[in-house]
């Protein structure tokens, strides 16, 4: 019987009714061993049926030569064999109606293109029964929520994963098998933790996007080695929206951030280091936070997963000791932590307990008539109590009795209700202290750098969140026709006046003899550039003339620039001159359109000008951007600093330049794979209220299929 079912969900494989071990032993030196122990001592509640070519009973459970064989409905099953058996396992597995099939063999696509065939050929053999593949090259699901684990991860005999609020999605069985012990040992639980593999089938997307519909998990871990291809990264950017919008953290280690890293991770592909900007970029603005550490994410996701939603700015610095607040302000002060002073009545009351001045950082030991011991709870509290304050770090360092202050220091964190992280800084004096965190549930780890990260890793996560995903601004309509080519300065600034963003005025003369003519219609002071396909950087050669206040100077300077670029580019083929007016500006922009291979159009901005490339100050994101995050991608740059006007300089229309960032991104959208390249280089941004206008760009576009050079369709105002 040849009967359809439906493909199954991630959510269904996480709800199993019975499993089936394939492989079941009871040595526990082996693979299927470990597996059955290990869902044994979970206590499954569902049926367990192993599978052994070899034996009839295992673990005192009644065992079945095959899944064939097994007289009742099978919803998961997991194999541990070796890999000459996994395609007629997987293939008896899809008849009998199973679900889903966890893959722990390793040795296909990460081994190589005949391994990678193969494991297209099991997926093809599962998908077409409805059922799933986890894996191959994984160690399968352990799912605290759900009461169940199929997993041969050592660290799971004879100890259980903490329950909790943390979805865990990773790459590599070693990792996620760290992380569930180091978890564990901090005090720290999960609702699911997934191990995908290979990910031939389920992905890490679909993980999270299972995560983000799963009232178990308040906050996403991942541990992710690599995307391939753009249909990774698009599905990528939609569950990280989805998280975004419902408001769950998604926290990532990515490895092969470096070449060297890249050739390690088993998914490396010669262009992931090549995306790692434009990764990190699309992370960035859809509140994904990428931790290089895992130990700091396992402390950032358990402070997110008790506090959910909790965004944090402002943080208070304690500690008992004045070296201690010098090390934490460094540290925060380097990551732009704000320290908030406290507001007037917190100051009153604590300047009756210290002799400082200084309230955050606040040194407790430092306390009137060395009462710092009890003081410790109530300084805690004071501070957290007030408004601008939304988490404390107290860094501890030694002191009298370093278990007491750490209890008194909880005590006060706990009466006011929002997270702190403590750092433990000593080391065997610091156990106790240690222990008594732990048993409060106190967020703590033992160096400054992983809480420093973590409180970075809120910060931004917390900063992200305020910004809605881009929607099409009312004016600007979708072109549904592009030029194609490569396109000079005169038609890229049609194609960007079309998208509303301000271009100069400028004619096209063929020659010499044309430009008193064509002054005519143009203010001085004029603007003489050379147009010549030939030449990408026409000042380089000579090739633009600035400030020429009359006719008689655009002829003179014309004949310059002809001498000069016959000494300079004797090559290039000459069609003409481009007449333009002189625009006058504050600031040189540099604004990008570019086409990623992973995920898809994204834009740049940058310091502009003929020094673009030495400044090297440019900030990345995925297109399309709203004015706002437009602006926020502004104030990251070095050069933001001249924003506000310094030293005599006005103040610069930011607005204005953002507004052109914003548009500019929606045509790189709606360009897509065609708009290869694009540039404006410079973007002369005005003194505030004067606007910005683009007075040289250029462009570079797919062959289009309805004929080269169409003509731009005017579907805009
Ligand atoms: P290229 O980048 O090919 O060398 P540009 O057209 O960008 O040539 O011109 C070089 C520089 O001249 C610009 O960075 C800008 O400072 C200045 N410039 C060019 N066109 C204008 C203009 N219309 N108004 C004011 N300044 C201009
Ligand atoms: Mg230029």
């Amino acid at each position: 019987m040849n009967v359809r079912r439906p493909m199954a969900t991630v959510a269904e494989l996480m709800r199993p009714r019975s499993v089936a071990i394939v492989g079941a032993s009871e040595d526990p030196g082996k693979f299927g061993g470990r597996i059955l122990r290990t869902l044994l001592e979970q206590g499954f509640p569902g049926d367990i049926h192993p599978i052994s070519s070899a034996r009839r009973e295992v673990l005192g459970r009644r065992a079945w030569p095959s899944v064939a064989d097994v007289p009742a409905p099978v919803d998961l099953a997991i194999m541990a064999i070796p890999r000459e058996h996994v395609a007629g396992v997987v293939g008896q597995c899809a008849e009998a109606g199973v679900r889903g099939a966890i893959i722990v063999t390793s040795r296909f696509s990460d081994a190589g293109d005949e391994g990678a065939a193969l494991e297209r050929e099991l997926v093809a053999t599962a998908n077409a029964h409805g059922m799933r593949i986890l894996g191959p090259n994984c160690i399968g699901i352990v799912s605290p929520a759900n009461g169940f684990a199929l997993c041969p991860s050592p660290v799971l005999l004879g100890r259980r994963v903490l329950e909790g609020h943390i979805g865990l999605v990773s790459q590599s069985g070693a990792i996620m098998g760290t992380l569930m012990d180091r978890a564990r040992s901090g005090g720290i639980g999960f609702s699911h933790c997934v191990s995908v593999g290979n990910q031939a089938d389920i992905d890490v997307c679909e993980v999270v996007e299972f995560f983000v519909e799963d009232e178990a998990t308040r906050v996403i871990c991942s541990y992710l080695e690599g995307l391939r291809g753009l249909r990774a990264g698009t599905a990528f950017l939609a569950a990280a929206e989805r998280a975004q919008r419902a408001g769950k953290p998604w926290l990532m280690v990515k490895a092969g951030r470096t070449e060297a890293g890249a050739a390690a991770a088993f998914s490396h592909t010669a262009s992931l280091a090549g995306s790692q900007a434009a990764f990190e970029a699309a992370c960035r603005e859809r509140g994904i936070v990428l931790l290089d550490d895992p130990e700091a994410m396992m402390l950032l996701a358990a402070g997110m997963s008790r506090f959910p939603a909790r965004k944090v700015d402002g943080v208070a610095l304690l500690s008992p000791s004045g070296g201690g607040c010098a090390l934490g302000a460094d540290r925060l002060s380097d990551i732009g932590v704000p320290l908030p002073a406290p507001s007037a009545s917190t100051a009153g009351t604590l300047r009756t307990m210290y002799p400082t001045a200084l309230l955050n950082p606040i040194d407790i030991g430092a306390a009137n008539d060395g009462a710092a011991m009890s003081y410790t709870t109530r300084t805690h509290e004071l501070l957290l109590a007030d408004e601008a304050i939304d988490l404390a770090f107290t860094v501890i360092t030694a002191a009298p009795d370093i278990t007491r202050f750490a209890k008194m220091a909880a005590e006060g964190v706990e009466k006011s209700g929002k997270p702190a992280i403590m750092a433990l800084l000593p080391g065997e004096a610091a156990e106790g202290a240690r222990q008594a965190l732990l048993q409060r549930g106190i967020l703590h780890t033992q160096t400054l750098d992983t809480a420093i990260r973590a409180i970075r890793g809120w910060r931004e996560w917390s900063a992200a969140m305020r910004f809605a995903p881009a929607a099409r601004p009312p004016q600007l309509m979708r072109r549904t026709a592009l030029p194609s080519g490569a396109l000079g300065e005169q038609e890229t600034k049609q194609l960007l006046a079309a998208y509303g963003i301000p271009v100069n005025r400028s004619v096209f003369v063929a020659g010499a003899a044309g430009l008193r003519q064509a002054a005519d219609g143009l203010a001085p002071p004029y603007v003489l550039k050379i147009v010549s396909a030939d030449i990408v950087h026409k000042s380089d050669v000579g090739g633009v003339a600035v400030g020429l206040g009359s006719v008689g100077e655009l002829e003179s300077a014309a004949r310059t620039m002809l001498e000069r670029i016959a000494a300079g580019a004797p090559g290039a083929r000459i069609q003409g001159f481009s007449l333009q007016e002189q625009a006058s500006g504050e600031l040189e922009l540099l604004l990008g359109a570019k086409h990623d291979e992973v995920f898809g159009p994204m834009i740049l901005i940058g310091a502009g000008g003929i020094y673009a490339e030495s400044l090297a100050d440019t900030v990345l994101a995925t297109a399309p951007v709203s004015e706002a995050r437009a602006r926020g991608m502004l104030s990251r740059l070095r050069i933001a600093g001249r924003f506000p006007g310094t030293r005599g300089r006005p103040a610069v229309d930011v607005a204005a330049a953002a507004q052109a960032v914003s548009r500019l991104s929606w045509l790189a959208a709606d360009g897509g794979a065609s708009l290869r390249e694009l540039d404006i280089n410079p973007l002369l941004v005005g003194r505030a209220g004067a606007g910005c206008v683009a007075v040289d760009a250029r462009a570079l576009l797919a062959a289009s299929s309805n004929g080269a050079g169409s003509a731009i369709r005017e579907e805009v105002q």
